[in-house]
């Protein structure tokens, strides 16, 4: 078996034929991730232990004739922002180094009884805040197609290690393009998925409205698979959907002729790369397929970053008041008052980008600033879901870059925190309006380094998503352009 490329129907297959067992294939990546990730950094632990039981679990149900599961035997990396009963749980922090969840998130527990097999623990910006997966307390990833490039982030490990081979899927997390922009940059197939479609018990909070678990892969069947086995209503999410989750598989006919197409003019102008050349490509190959394309406008774009970042820092600012030294693993000791022990933990433990989110939010929801700024924000979010909604009255779904450019440089973007904020600029309205979006490969730049273009649907039309990336994949990307 090759296991840098396996995908989950190849897994599939080579269990029922009796190629490998699931507990060699298991004890093959970890072994392959062991090996692999001094280059990269992409793993911060592998848990080698709850694999080799998961997967053995697996060979056991096979051995009695069972149904195994979606993802029986398939070796999945979970980036480190989702908990993990008994599996050190760091979100990239100091404050967290040694903090051991005594619980699953609801992702890590339905992707396991879907027989998946959890071989680690993917590196990640701090508490998912960044762009480039620098600002993690353990030290960068480095992006497997070029080492001296960054990966993307804040889920840089877990694209990085898809990209790798060591995985075969990983979750990642998107609050702000998290899971598509590393999935550019690193050249595979990034999902998030609609606000709610996927339960966020257990997923580390950053800024709660906007927070999303979603899947990676090598392809878009894959993610479409690791999708339906996490996906649905979960009680212990309020904010988790009722809606049924569908056969995703069943969506990706690879027929989508006929299907409207809307290239939103405000992500284009002024885009004259290589990037928008790709893209712009990529769009002629899905009019090859039988899409029609058709110019739409989202006039609320421009003040996106903005609303984005205010909101953001603001929900952040609060959900991390929670790391004061009482509780969770990191306290300063010897601090003389409460008062202070509080002061010198976080000032220890927070990274350089944690506190200018906290200070930043704390400011926007400071008496005398909420209506001039979050208030203020969260009217524009409307306006930006608006945009959306107006738009997918008019066509199925949207096609744009995901990032203005390819993987960067290490050190490159780290001391002008507001160039890296802009590397946002394509992804964040999404989040903004809570809809599906993925990124899917898309050729590469003349550098070599790899492409991505942007999908949206409209809420929960997830296998309309699919169906179209998957039919723009299977036709060879912009290559049948
Ligand atoms: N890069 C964005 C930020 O730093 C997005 C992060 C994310 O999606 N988690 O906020």
């Amino acid at each position: 078996m090759d296991i840098a490329k396996l995908t989950i129907d190849g897994i599939r297959s080579g269990l029922k034929a009796k190629a490998f067992s699931a507990r060699e294939l298991c004890d093959a990546a970890l072994a392959f991730a062991g090996a692999e990730n001094p280059k990269t950094n992409a793993y911060l632990m592998l848990s080698e232990a709850r694999a080799r039981a998961a997967a053995d679990a697996v060979d056991a149900k096979l051995a009695r004739g069972e149904d195994a599961g979606l993802l029986a035997g398939v070796p999945v990396a979970v980036k480190d922002v989702i908990v993990t009963k008994g599996v050190r749980t760091t979100c990239g922090s100091r404050l967290l180094e040694k903090f051991v969840p005594p619980y699953d998130a609801t992702a890590v527990e339905r992707l396991e009884a879907a027989g998946g097999v959890v071989i680690g623990k993917a590196n990640c910006d701090e508490f998912a805040m960044g762009s480039s997966n620098e600002n993690s307390a353990f030290g960068p990833v480095r992006n497997p197609v070029d080492l001296e490039r960054v990966p993307g982030g804040s889920s840089g490990g877990s694209a990085a290690v898809v990209a790798q081979g060591t995985a075969v899927v990983s979750l990642g997390s998107d609050t702000g393009g998290s899971i598509r922009q590393p999935a550019s940059f690193c050249g595979v197939v990034g999902v998030t998925p609609t606000y709610g479609r996927v339960s966020r018990y257990g997923l580390v909070a950053f800024a709660s409205s906007l927070d999303h678990i979603g899947p990676f892969g090598r392809n878009v069947r894959d993610t479409a698979a690791l999708l339906e086995a996490i996906a649905g209503r979960d009680e212990m999410d309020a904010t988790s959907a009722f809606a049924p989750v569908p056969r995703y598989a069943e969506a990706m006919t690879g027929d989508v002729r006929g299907m409207k197409i809307g290239l939103p003019k405000e992500y284009f102008a002024g885009l004259a790369s290589e990037t928008g050349d790709l893209i712009l490509r990529g769009v002629e190959a899905l009019k090859k397929l039988g899409c029609e394309i058709k110019e739409v406008s989202l006039p609320a774009t421009e003040w996106a970053i903005s609303c984005y970042y205010i909101i953001c820092t603001a929900e952040a600012s609060s959900n991390l008041a929670r790391y004061d030294g009482v509780k969770y693993t990191l306290r300063s000791e010897d601090s003389g008052t409460l008062a202070a022990m509080y002061r010198n933990t976080r000032g220890d433990g927070f990274g350089a980008e944690c506190k200018r989110r906290i200070m930043l939010g704390t400011y926007v929801l400071s008496h005398g600033y909420y209506d001039a700024y979050y208030l203020k924000a969260q009217r524009v979010r409307t306006l930006i879901s608006r945009d959306f909604q107006n738009a997918f009255g008019e066509v199925d779904a949207l096609v744009t870059p995901v990032s203005p450019f390819p993987a960067f440089k290490l050190g490159e973007k780290l001391d002008d925190p507001l160039a890296m904020y802009l590397s946002d600029i394509y992804t964040i309205t999404g989040d903004l309006a809570g809809i599906p979006c993925m990124s899917v490969p898309c050729g590469t730049a003349s550098s070599g380094l790899p492409v991505g273009m942007q999908i949206l649907t409209n809420h929960f039309q997830e296998a309309a998503m699919f169906r179209l990336a998957e039919a723009f994949e299977r036709n060879g990307g912009v290559d049948a352009a």
